[in-house]
């Protein structure tokens, strides 16, 4: 979903700075870049992205940075919580 983000850079006009996303303005339900869905976080209640972290461990990101380098755009979360697969399900209606 690398064109998702680059929609958001200016033609012409680089900046070191990093590009932050925040989740917790959006509605529960709507899909963000990578198709993660957005729900209501179980730790804080806020709404945020939930993703699965390349360990198996479930997260729920709320603020993301973007941050251009040469061989591609790195995303990292910028303020998240984590939390365990199977008693997370139970507070949220996304299931997969
Ligand atoms: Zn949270």
């Amino acid at each position: 979903m690398r064109s998702f983000l680059k929609q958001r850079l200016m033609p012409g006009k680089f900046s070191p700075e990093p590009m932050t996303e925040d989740f917790t303005s959006l509605q529960v339900g709507a899909l963000v870049s990578m198709a993660r869905p957005v729900i209501h976080c179980p730790t804080c209640r806020r709404p945020g992205a939930l993703e699965r972290s390349s360990d198996g461990a479930r997260r729920c990101v709320h603020i993301e940075g973007s941050v251009l380098h040469p061989d591609g755009m790195v995303v990292e979360p910028l303020d998240h919580c984590e939390f365990a697969g199977p008693r997370a399900a139970t507070a949220q209606p996304y299931q997969s």
